[in-house]
């Protein structure tokens, strides 16, 4: 007679700790001798996945392959679901934004995954933009197009104004100039 494993309704054999083959699998791999399972998908989570405790804490009990396909929506979601330049909501124009620069050595170091899982949490340090807008403020020298045809039009409206107030000037003291005279 060989002793059986622990676990309720298992009679495998004894491995290690108590446990059968499979139960001390569970339990080195996945923390638990029942295994933790994806609440999306049922697919086993490792206990040593990817920043486990961080993605967590972003979508919890989730596995690795649900995390990559939802952390997306999910900071979108937080922040707005939306371009903040041109109010797009299309999920799939919507991209993540350095609001003050270093996105391109922090994609090499971190990758655009570990970027949207760092905007959970610091959500300050970037802002949504659509593609097109991300686009535009880059070959903009950081200001997105729209924003300049805005200022445009208000610095020709202020000019008006001030040619108006410079006309009214001119007027009154050219009366006073000829009254003077
Ligand atoms: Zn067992
Ligand atoms: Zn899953
Ligand atoms: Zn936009
Ligand atoms: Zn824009």
């Amino acid at each position: 007679m060989f002793k059986i494993c622990s676990v309720d309704g298992c009679d495998g054999k004894l491995r290690s700790l108590g446990l059968c083959e499979k139960h001390y699998y569970h339990h080195n791999r996945y923390g638990s001798v029942k295994g933790n399972r994806c609440v999306y998908c049922d697919a086993f989570i490792t206990k040593k996945g990817e920043y486990l405790k961080l993605r967590n804490k972003i979508i919890p009990n989730c596995c690795w392959t649900c995390y990559t396909k939802n952390i997306k929506s999910v900071v979108l979601k937080k922040s707005g679901n939306k371009c903040i330049c041109c109010g797009e909501k299309t999920t799939q124009f919507l991209q993540i934004d350095h609001k003050f620069g270093g996105g391109v050595k922090e994609q090499k170091e971190i990758g655009t995954l570990r970027i949207w899982g760092d905007a959970f949490f610091n959500p300050k340090k970037y802002q949504i933009l659509c593609a097109n807008c991300n686009l535009g403020r880059e070959l903009n020298g950081g200001k997105c197009p729209h924003k300049q045809k805005i200022k445009t039009k208000f610095s020709k409206r202020l000019t008006k104004e001030r040619y108006k107030k410079m006309e009214v000037w001119i007027k009154k003291n050219f009366v006073k100039l000829v009254i003077q005279h």
